[in-house]
């Protein structure tokens, strides 16, 4: 292994990852100002290992200064488009330009005195300090916290961080004991660690973004455009986990939600009124469900409460007050200003079944039960006629 070779993979793996990166943001718009400032960074450390491979044709210890400097403006890019992953960070500038400050002024000082001790030791400071800062803010970003491949990143700038640490701290201790010798070889592994980090890198930020787009994709999937509650979807899959995970003597009860003579709203009033009744009604009933209530529209103008923890007494007094509630706003002057009523079906699940189509079934038979008895009322399956849950 000598080390032009790991130079040479090192720019080859970075300029990949440049391309594979720009290539990828034309697929990520909401991401396309990070991946930009990534796959600039990476460009910036190709044109960094170029420089270092010639830093001796430079006067003096211009080359040395030069390759140490556009370094440290990649990682603080690196830094920066990690940092912008909660949004623009304006604050963050001052601290780049102070680090950046100090580099210049270090090599300004004592870059011709002390051209090898700041190549061989000092210079690996503000690249542990700003992989570090780059790790610490990913594993703090609060945009990519529930994403399985947070871990991989944060290992990967923080593997980075300790490896120059490691550098920092061992090497001259080392070279102290047995001398000069070791520098070529501490020389190898940096660039061999370089090339793996230049691979790892842009594929840590790119499973990030994708993950993070899947996760987008997947809660549309779950989610109603038109109120941003759950849909059919979203709330059979989070009902059937709740069903499951409660205790047997634990009652969960649905309420099925019907708005009446919808129809008619509509076309009396036009479909823009008849959305935002069907918007009133969402936020009342997110509003009143508490916050193990789950609210969700499975479709047109039916909704459906469940509610853990609330036999079927207390979701009808519930579903009564969201009743008396939701008509109230809707005839407010300041709001749709018209008349509308709600039927609602009532269930309540048996101690040791947790079948949610049976128990949506259940209230649905007792939500026609409402409608045939004249509408704006509440029904409790099981009375009536109405058969309770299986
Ligand atoms: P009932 O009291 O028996 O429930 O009568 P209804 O008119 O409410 O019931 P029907 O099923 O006949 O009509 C439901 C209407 O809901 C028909 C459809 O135009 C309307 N609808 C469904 N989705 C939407 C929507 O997203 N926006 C609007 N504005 N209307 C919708
Ligand atoms: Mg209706
Ligand atoms: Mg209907």
């Amino acid at each position: 292994m000598d080390l032009p070779t790991l130079w040479y993979l090192t720019i080859g793996t970075l300029l990949i990852g440049a391309a594979m990166t720009l290539w990828e943001r034309q697929a990520h718009g909401h991401r396309s100002r990070q991946l930009g400032i990534w796959a600039a960074s990476y460009l910036v450390f190709a044109i960094g290992c170029v420089l270092a491979m010639n830093r001796r044709e430079f006067p003096g210890p211009a080359g040395w200064a030069l390759t140490n400097l556009v370094m440290v403006v990649g990682y603080t890019m690196v830094w920066h488009g990690a940092a912008r992953l909660d949004g623009p960070v304006r604050a963050l500038r001052y601290r780049y330009a102070l680090i950046v400050a100090l580099v210049v002024l270090g090599w300004a000082i004592a870059g011709a005195a002390y051209t090898d001790i700041l190549w061989n030791h000092v210079s690996a400071f503000p690249i542990a300090l700003i992989s570090g800062l780059t790790a610490w803010t990913l594993w703090h970003s609060g945009t990519v916290r529930h994403l399985r491949s947070r871990p991989v990143a944060v290992a990967v700038f923080a593997c980075h961080s300790l490896f120059y640490v490691l550098r920092i701290v061992v090497s001259p201790i080392l070279v102290a004991a047995y001398g000069e010798r070791l520098l070529p070889i501490f020389a190898k592994a940096t660039m061999y660690e370089a090339v793996l980090y230049s691979m790892a890198m842009p594929m840590a930020f790119l499973a990030l973004i994708r993950e993070e787009y899947q996760a987008q994709l997947l809660t549309a999937s779950r989610t109603d455009f038109l109120t941003g509650l759950g849909n059919r979807q979203g709330f059979f899959e989070q009902g059937t986990k709740i069903l499951l995970r409660r205790g047997a003597d634990r009652p969960v009860s649905l309420l099925a939600i019907d708005l009446d003579h919808f129809k008619a709203i509509n076309d009396r009033y036009g479909h823009g009124v008849g959305d935002e009744v069907l918007k009133l009604f969402a936020g009342v009933a997110r509003d009143m469900a508490g916050p193990d209530g789950i609210v969700a529209r499975l479709g047109g103008e039916e909704f459906v409460i469940l509610l853990p923890g609330l036999g079927c007494k207390a979701a009808r007094q519930l579903g009564e007050a969201v009743s008396a509630r939701f008509t109230a706003e809707a005839a407010r002057q300041d709001g749709p200003g018209i008349e509308v009523t709600l039927s609602v079906g009532v269930a309540e699940t048996k101690p040791d079944r947790n079948d949610l189509p049976a128990l949506l079934s259940a209230a649905d038979r007792a939500l026609y039960q409402a409608k045939a008895l004249g509408r704006n009322r509440v029904e409790i399956a099981g009375s009536a006629g109405v058969v309770a849950a299986a």
